[in-house]
């Protein structure tokens, strides 16, 4: 039985309290959060679903400073079957892709494959479909491989490296190890754990769950 989880919204208070332990105790606790599925659109795609010249509507930043949810929602098609309301996140991107959850891919009948984000070569492809018309995309749906984002500043003070690959505990009654979590740092990125819903739940984490790497 492991111990209690720490829990923390307020993303300041996080990196204080993971600065505090670290210095304290020289072990590094990162918070988490679960990345509901989620799909990530070409210029080109959005204007064949929402129409030419559309924009989107951001309504929410996201942990990573420049991204942000959407207004905008679509369905995602697979071969047995779809998801609705799958919301766009921002900006616009050089390739489509769609996130999902293991689960979600029994639901729509394509192969779940586990990837970094952005690296969709050979992936399932799906159909998506907006308000004004569809795309047959030819592949892009991947199951998103975990991951801790991390600024440069925050990979220098605590010693870990891009592309480092950790492992993290989590707390509480359904307390598990996470292994194979690959470091990303550089510019846009900021101290998040993102792991998909079946993850999350399978360790019954709530977001802002403190989790401690392990190396
Ligand atoms: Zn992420």
């Amino acid at each position: 039985m492991s111990g209690n989880k720490i829990i923390i919204q307020d993303r300041q208070q996080q990196q204080i309290t993971t600065y505090v332990i670290y210095r304290e105790t020289g072990r590094i606790f990162v918070p988490a959060a679960a990345s509901n599925r989620h799909v990530h659109l070409t210029t080109a795609t959005l204007e064949r679903l929402f129409g030419p010249g559309y924009q989107l509507t951001p309504i929410k930043d996201l942990s990573q400073p420049g991204q942000y949810a959407a207004a905008e929602t679509v369905t995602v098609a697979g071969p047995k079957g779809e998801l609705k309301k799958v919301r766009v996140l921002g900006p616009v991107r050089k390739e489509d892709q769609v996130e999902i959850s293991r689960t979600d891919s029994f639901q729509l009948g394509v192969k779940p494959v586990v990837r970094m984000s952005g690296d969709v070569a050979g992936t399932p492809g799906c159909r998506l479909i907006g308000p004004v018309g569809e795309a047959e995309l030819p592949q892009g749906v991947i199951v998103a491989a975990r991951h801790l984002h991390l600024s440069k500043e925050q990979c220098e003070t605590y010693g870990l490296h891009d592309g480092e690959v950790i492992a993290l505990r989590s707390a509480g009654e359904r307390s598990a190890v996470l292994e194979n979590v690959v470091v990303r740092s550089g510019p846009g990125h900021d101290m998040e754990v993102h792991l998909d819903t079946d993850e999350a739940n399978a360790m019954a984490m709530p977001n802002g769950e403190m989790l401690e790497v392990i190396r």
